[in-house]
């Protein structure tokens, strides 16, 4: 009898033990899923949310509704881990022992930078995030207010969670005004601490003529460094100012405190340091690392950590039944971007090439606005799909 403990009951936590129970009995493997919230949110719908695409109501489910008879889970946090014991501590449980441990404990949204951004964001008025679902159900009554102003998509530092989420933001804002007929009474700008809108080819330039299309203003090598919510002004450590009527936020990321507390386990960001493909640590050869808690050189994605669950449960299980596999995790993810209504852009690529054209089409909304969701629920947290 294996033991295999797995620190949140997230995406990767729910993906992995779910695919991990229907291949192992709980006879062979005993898994315990350490997870400090009762819920759980399909994240990827917050900015269907914002657009009246989607319902709250949707995106939420019970996390121990989410796992197979015999995972045993733990409502609890996690505070430290000590990989010369095998242990996990916990604030309520004591400490759980294990011969592998599986961290998939996510990333953290930051707000104590850039100044001013909580009190921005607690008044309300004109600062908001959709990263949080709450926040996305503000801003998507502050838009439907909206009869004109500047309205501001702003990221603060990589890495963050679907690093084109804040450009779906601005191209669907800039495309709903149009079809209320407002176009000309607002202005969009797009703020970003990297040297262009997006990295990766060939969706860059296909981004890059969309908003000059569009006229959707970008503004490149910008790290906030100060949100004033009464003035309306963003500033940047270089001294350059944006003013908004209206400003989406993208707090900066960091890894969870049980990483940045467990030595050896992490790099200076919080996030678990692992091989890219065989997705284990770097230094402790029982621990793996699963989603946006990974330092994987990929964007932070549901759907990446879909591809990770099955090559961490055939690892993971070549390593209990001493048999051999090639499963390596290539860096694959799909970021779908909506660009406006009824058009999506999949973004698909892996570590070394892009897989799907630039394109935006009526198939891609399909699949992304009505399709995803019953999918994630049903079969991507069962490891069906
Ligand atoms: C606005 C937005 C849009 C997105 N759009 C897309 C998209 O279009 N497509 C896509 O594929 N992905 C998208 N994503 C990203 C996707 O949702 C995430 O990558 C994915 O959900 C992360 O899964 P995870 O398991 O790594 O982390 P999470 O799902 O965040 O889960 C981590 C879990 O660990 C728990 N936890 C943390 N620390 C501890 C601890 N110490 N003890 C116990 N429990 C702990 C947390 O409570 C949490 O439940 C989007 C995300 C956001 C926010």
């Amino acid at each position: 009898m294996k033991r295999i403990v797995v620190i949140g009951g997230g995406s990767g936590g729910v993906m992995f033990s779910n695919r991990m129970r229907r291949e192992f009995s709980p006879d062979d493997v005993e898994i315990t899923v350490i997870e400090k919230s009762e819920k759980h949110f399909y994240q990827p719908a917050f900015t269907l949310v914002v657009f009246d695409l989607d319902e709250p109501k949707n995106l939420m489910r019970p996390v121990k509704d989410l796992f197979f008879d015999g995972i045993k889970l733990v409502t609890d946090e996690a505070t430290k881990i000590d990989p010369a014991n095998n242990k996990v501590y916990t604030v309520k449980s004591g400490e759980l022992t294990y011969d592998y441990l599986v961290i998939a404990s996510g990333a953290k949204l930051l707000f104590e930078e850039p100044e001013g951004l909580k009190e921005g964001l607690e008044a309300s008025k004109n600062v908001f995030t959709f990263y949080k679902l709450e926040g996305a159900i503000k801003l998507r009554d502050k838009l439907k207010d909206m009869d004109g102003g500047t309205i501001v998509s702003t990221v603060c530092e990589m890495p963050i969670k679907c690093p084109a989420a804040p450009m779906k933001f601005i191209m669907m804002a800039e495309d709903l005004m149009k079809r209320k007929g407002l176009r000309e009474k607002f202005k969009f700008i797009f703020t970003t601490p990297m040297p262009a809108v997006f990295s990766r080819e060939p969706y860059a330039s296909k981004l890059i003529s969309i908003f000059a299309s569009r006229n959707i203003e970008t503004v490149a090598n910008f790290a906030p460094s100060e949100v004033d919510y009464e003035k309306r002004v963003l500033k940047d450590y270089g001294g350059k100012e944006v003013k908004f009527d209206l400003l989406s936020i993208t707090p900066p990321h960091g890894g969870e405190a049980v990483v940045e507390n467990s030595e050896g386990v992490g790099d200076a960001a919080g996030w678990v340091t692992c091989d890219k493909h065989l997705m284990v640590s770097k230094k402790f050869s029982n621990i793996y690392g699963i989603g946006d808690a990974t330092d994987f050189p990929t964007s932070k994605t549901a759907s990446g950590i879909r591809k990770q669950a099955k090559v961490l449960v055939a690892r993971l299980g070549a390593e209990i039944t001493g048999m051999e596999t090639h499963a390596k995790y290539d860096g694959e993810i799909i970021c779908p971007m909506l660009t406006r209504d009824k058009r999506v852009m999949f973004a698909q690529f892996n570590y070394e090439e892009a897989i799907s054209p630039a394109i935006e089409s009526y198939a891609n909304w399909v699949l992304k606005v009505h399709t995803l969701r019953p999918l994630y629920w049903n079969l991507m947290l069962n490891g069906l799909i």
